[in-house]
């Protein structure tokens, strides 16, 4: 069976290193950085690798930009990593194809660390181009990706550039493969997954393959709104979209025959609008007024989820329950943080991005077996058990 040869299990020396990082973090308004955990993250390998000798090419993306445009630059990035890597000197390239940038690829040193400019300002980047690959290539001996997030990609420097040379996976990937994959290949019982977030449109794949792997699937947040539509219940002016009420029903129906408990919540908070300085309302859900917006999961159904939480060995989390962007209405998305972190003898998988913004900073996050570093990433691998760019460092 063919399989990703990982970093620490290879001898990778005196070689220059393509080295694929997720660096896409958010940016304040003056073009500092947000959050540096990605940047962490990477730092592993990155030392690892160092360690051997090697030369370092990093390739990352930041943001959607269509074309080259300043406000999506790496240069924040850059100027970050030099602080966290002063024994090296961190340079930015701004156009790896510009004929006056070569010289700086061939007289790079041990001692110096590249990182081409964000490699989405190239359209060839989000197409997958083979030709723009194999110029990627030419730069370095070896490619590694570290970037499980882009995983579920096929962009040129997640897949088509692992054609052209010996490619490997980084530590990062290594955790985050072996960790989930065993996760969701042998979990203990009983299996709790929490899914909340908006839409309901964008997580039926994963919705139908957790009622495979779980005993428990709590479901809160704008998602479970479509839930309650489904089962002719009024939720007033909620979000809901009404063109998946019959996915719902089908999804409620396969639950039933699979035997899979999903619990809906039995109350939520209710307000008048989504920017109130107020908090709102708690209703039981059939109690839902006609002008009312449901913003969160209500105390009754915070401790029935907490219950269920308790007794679970293993637990996967995604979607924040409430419209966490709001204090007012984050309480419930604490609640279930807090319940997950104190279950001391449960597996815990936890990962999307508006997700670990609601839980980032919190007491107790070591608590947690695995923060994943992909959204997206993270639930298309549970759905489907590998992923584009994992595929193409198999050998
Ligand atoms: P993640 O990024 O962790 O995968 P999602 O993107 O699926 O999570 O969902 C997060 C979004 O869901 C947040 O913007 C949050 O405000 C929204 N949300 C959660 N509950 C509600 C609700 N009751 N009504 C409207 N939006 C909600
Ligand atoms: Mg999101």
């Amino acid at each position: 069976m063919s399989k990703i040869t990982y970093i620490d299990e290879v001898a990778i020396k005196n070689k220059t290193v393509l080295l694929r990082v997720d660096y896409n973090i958010s940016l304040n308004k003056d073009l500092t950085i947000a959050d540096d955990a990605r940047i962490k993250q990477s730092l592993p390998t990155i030392n690892y690798l160092l360690e051997k000798n090697n030369r370092l090419i990093l390739i990352s993306h930041l943001d959607r930009p269509k074309e080259k445009d300043q406000r999506f630059s790496l240069k924040p990035v850059v100027k970050h990593l030099q602080n966290l890597l002063p024994n090296f000197k961190v340079y930015l390239v701004d156009d790896f194809l510009a004929e006056k940038n070569q010289k700086i690829f061939q007289e790079q040193t041990t001692k110096e660390i590249l990182v081409l400019e964000n490699i989405r300002f190239y359209p060839e980047e989000k197409k997958g181009d083979e030709e723009f690959a194999k110029k990627l290539a030419s730069l370095g001996d070896v490619f590694v990706n570290d970037a499980f997030a882009v995983c579920h990609r096929t962009d040129a420097s997640v897949v088509a550039i692992s054609k052209f040379l010996p490619s490997y996976g980084g530590l990062l990937l290594k955790k985050e493969i072996t960790t989930i994959s065993k996760t969701i290949k042998n979990p203990k019982k009983p299996v709790v997954a929490i899914i909340g977030g908006a839409k309901i449109s964008t997580k039926l794949p994963l919705l139908y393959r957790l009622i495979e792997l779980a005993d428990y699937l709590l479901i809160g947040g704008g998602l479970a709104n479509t839930f309650f539509c489904a089962q002719d219940l009024e939720i007033g002016q909620s979000f809901c979209e009404y063109e998946q009420i019959s996915a719902a029903r089908k999804l409620l129906f396969h639950a039933a025959q699979k035997k899979t408990a999903v619990v809906l919540p039995s109350d939520v908070i209710v307000s008048n609008s989504t920017n109130t300085r107020n908090g709102g309302l708690a209703k039981k859900i059939d109690e839902i007024p006609k002008g009312a917006v449901i913003l969160d999961i209500g105390p009754q159904t915070q401790a029935q989820f907490g219950s269920i939480i308790t007794k679970a060995k293993t637990i996967i989390w995604n979607g924040p329950v409430g419209y966490f962007e709001n204090p007012a209405f984050r309480n419930g998305t604490d609640f279930i943080y807090y319940s997950i972190t104190q279950n001391n003898n449960a597996t815990t998988i936890v990962g999307g991005g508006d997700t670990l913004a609601a839980i980032s900073k919190k007491e107790y996050i070591d608590k947690i077996t695995h923060i994943s570093t992909g959204g997206g990433a993270m639930l298309e691998f549970i759905e489907k058990g590998t992923l584009p760019g994992i595929e193409a460092l198999k050998k």
